[in-house]
């Protein structure tokens, strides 16, 4: 197990968004799948590949649909009327379908979310929606953890937020150094739970128990 403390990542702003970058036509990514299966050495108009790039094309859309939503949009609607509630919000076990950028491979895994409501709380299901939106992109896992944590504290405004990922890298399971059941695990902690020890342990024993 190897574990990462998050920090934020500073991106210059002469780095293009990835809205800036013009999308290819659909042609133009099936050709780019044909060159693909050709470089790794299959004939890409034999019978069993024909039609294969049509659907390794529609698997990217699935795959990568988090660049078409809006974090903060699923963030919006919230509600103020709490009941008197103080404590912190935990969601377990969010699964996490992800892309590392270095490879284009699966990471699998989990993650947890926290949160201590200020004004604002938000439907639970909304949470683990963000943490979807953001793994249906390229990145990798530290910035993963960062984007759920930049999005929660800024549309909610919260005492503190507290976020865990566990994921398996395939790119690191199946090439490479082909370790077997490797988990890597990010966290980053803010407000209360970065300034109270004991509020931040009790996050971890709740997410892990
Ligand atoms: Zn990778």
């Amino acid at each position: 197990m190897s574990v990462i403390p998050a920090k934020p990542v500073l991106v210059s702003d002469e780095t293009p968004k990835p809205a800036e970058v013009a999308r290819p036509s659909r042609e133009q990514a099936l050709e780019a799948v044909r060159t693909l299966i050709a470089w790794a050495g299959d004939n890409p108009s034999r019978p069993g590949l024909i039609d294969t790039p049509k659907r390794v094309v529609d698997a990217y859309g699935e795959w990568f649909d988090g660049y078409d939503a809006d974090a903060g949009k699923e963030l919006s609607r919230t509600f103020e009327d709490v009941t008197g509630y103080d404590d912190m919000v935990i969601l377990r076990d969010i699964e996490v379908e992800s892309h590392c950028e270095h490879h284009m491979a699966p990471f699998l895994g989990k993650a947890y979310v926290a949160y201590l409501p200020g004004e604002k709380v938000v439907g639970i299901s909304k949470l683990a929606r963000v943490v979807e939106i953001y793994a249906r992109r390229l990145q990798n896992q530290e910035t993963l953890t960062n984007d759920i944590i930049d999005a929660i504290e800024s549309h909610l405004q919260p005492r503190g937020v507290a976020v865990l990922v566990d994921a398996e890298h395939q790119c690191m399971t199946t090439r490479g150094v082909h370790h077997r059941h490797v988990s890597t695990i990010t966290t980053r902690f803010t407000g209360a739970f970065k300034d109270d020890p004991a509020l931040a342990d009790r996050f971890l024993k709740l997410a892990k128990a």
